[in-house]
């Protein structure tokens, strides 16, 4: 390895322009650095862009001994070490990707005492050989990147992160630090109590990214809203397009193309070097929009994204943080965009319904859930919203739909009122549940065959609801869902009483609806009158 000069006992902030090259440390950076410098254990919350690969590597280049650096990201560790390489930092990793005599030859310089950092992989950690060698050299510190892998309830979860925290039982003294872009209240406690991070100091960020602008509309015609987007953004933005399922991301690309952009599809089911090669080409190449699955993206450091676009329905708000964080780490404005409906509402309830586990857990996605819609159909600033979910209070923030054009109110408690009424008296003459298509239907009065047949025209509460379009109802519905007065059950998504259904009813709970105002990027065209 090439020789260098040692850093050990040196001033952080030294290090910090020598190696680096940065006039100055940003945000908590020094206070991490000189708690752990000194010793202490920490647990680190930043938002992705926010610097927290500093905060353990000036440490392990300031104490003597290698900094271990445990990361799920394979795929990265080679480019994360080439990078120090060149920063004449010793760095070097462990993982499958290394043939047998690489893997001694890391082994020897580490015992050696010749890194200065040594990135490894969980599984890695779990194989007694690996923790038997680690033993044998010294550490100076040890850093859990990702570290919200840990929990159970995110969607990363990784079983290998489960046994990190005995890491405090092999090397006692060493300074410990967990790392994450992602974390809730909850999380954030379950990290310190699955790593055994007890008396961390914690260092929580701010998680605002004040160069992101929010927006979320009312699905009409995903693809089409999509295209309408992708065209009000300056020319040539690369972006992220996410989907649910491998085959609305293909079907979207493709469609994409077809309309003359650059689009590529990212999934699982796709050939690893297809794979590889559109995530090299989205990388590489200025203008490429990536159509993906949430396979994609964990990781990917590229910093002019300029925007990142919902066509379903995040499971959880951390889910849309995450994935939303992915545009602007180079600071510059950037656009979440997201549009959404009630389908999808309704599929993700049935999701949940068919998911397997205790009802606990099941009750635990329906809160996700519950947050996201929130997001979803707040009147409100949709930041504040966000950050209310990760515990903090902010102002308005002028930079979002809501805040840029104040949605409409209108006093819904009438439609709620003729909607349930209508279930209720489906299910007391006729002993029948229907889906929000039939319902509103019944409710505006349309003479389909399947009112005919059924003979619903002869409800009390036919043709009562012919004020308002069906695009009118279809939102109601979607509102009173995010708020619990309706419930979607089954396989058909039929419409029940929710919770809240009974002060609605009874004329006690007020219901200020939003008015859906399409194309808020556009034209604006409005729904209703
Ligand atoms: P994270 O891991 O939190 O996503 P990184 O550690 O990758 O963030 O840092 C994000 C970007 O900020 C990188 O481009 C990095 O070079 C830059 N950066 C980090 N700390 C500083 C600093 N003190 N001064 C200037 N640039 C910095
Ligand atoms: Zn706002």
């Amino acid at each position: 390895s090439a020789p260098r000069r040692s850093f050990d006992g040196a001033d952080p902030l030294t290090v910090l322009h020598e190696v680096y090259g940065y006039g100055a440390f940003r945000g908590d950076q020094a206070d991490i650095v000189a708690h752990v410098v000194a010793g202490g254990d920490a647990i680190v919350l930043m938002p992705t862009g926010g610097g927290k690969s500093v905060t353990y590597q000036v440490p392990a280049l300031v104490r003597p001994g290698t900094g271990l650096v445990v990361s799920p990201l394979i795929a990265l560790m080679h480019d994360q070490v080439e990078a120090l390489r060149a920063n004449g930092v010793r760095a070097e990793y462990l993982n499958s990707t290394l043939s047998g005599p690489e893997r001694a030859r890391v082994e020897r310089e580490y015992l050696a005492g010749e890194l200065d950092l040594l990135y490894v992989a969980p599984e890695r950690l779990n194989v007694p050989d690996t923790r038997a060698l680690l033993r044998r050299g010294s550490l100076s510190v040890i850093a859990i990147d990702e570290a919200h892998c840990v929990s159970q309830w995110g969607h990363d979860f990784r079983p290998d992160y489960l046994v990190l925290g005995d890491l405090v039982d092999d090397f006692p003294g060493v300074p410990r630090m967990a790392l994450t872009a992602t974390a809730t209240r909850e999380t954030h406690a379950e990290i310190g109590r699955r790593l055994r991070l007890d008396d961390a100091r914690h260092f929580v960020a701010s998680f605002d990214r004040p160069n992101i602008q929010y927006r979320i509309e009312p699905k009409t015609d995903a693809r089409r809203q999509l295209l309408g987007f992708i065209r009000s953004q300056p020319e040539g933005s690369a972006g992220i397009v996410y989907a649910l399922s491998r085959k609305s991301v293909e079907q979207i690309a493709e469609y994409l193309r077809g309309q003359g952009l650059d689009a590529l599809p990212y999934h699982a089911g796709l050939d690893v070097s297809v794979r590889a090669a559109n995530q090299s080409r989205f990388l590489r190449d200025e203008g490429v929009v990536m159509v993906a699955t949430i396979a994609f993206g964990m990781g990917i450091d590229k910093p002019d994204v300029r925007f990142v676009a919902h066509v379903d329905l995040p499971k959880s708000v951390e889910g849309y943080y995450q994935e939303t964080g992915r545009a602007g780490r180079d600071g510059e404005a950037s656009v979440a965009w997201m549009a959404y409906g009630l389908a999808d509402v309704v599929q993700q309830r049935r999701l949940i319904e068919q998911s397997e586990g205790d009802l606990a857990h099941r009750r635990r996605l329906q809160q996700h859930l519950d947050a996201m819609l929130a997001l979803c159909e707040t009147v409100g600033c949709r930041r504040q919203n966000l950050l209310g979910y990760f515990g903090e209070t902010s102002a308005p923030c002028g930079n979002c739909d809501t805040c840029l054009t104040p949605p409409d109110t209108f006093d819904g408690l009438v439609p709620a009122q003729k909607l349930l009424s209508t279930i209720v008296r489906l299910q007391r003459e006729r002993g029948q549940a229907y889906g929000a298509g039939q319902l509103i239907d019944i409710l505006r009065g349309a003479r389909t065959a399947r009112i005919t047949q059924l003979r619903h025209d002869e409800l009390a509460t036919f043709g009562i609801g012919s004020d308002l379009s069906d695009q009118d109802w279809r939102s109601v519905v979607r509102q009173l869902l995010a708020r619990e007065v309706l419930i979607a059950q089954g396989e058909y998504g039929t419409l029940g009483l929710g919770e809240a259904a009974g002060g609605v009813l009874r004329g006690e709970t007020p219901v200020p609806l939003r008015r859906d105002v399409l194309g808020r990027a556009g034209g604006s065209t409005r729904v209703r009158k």
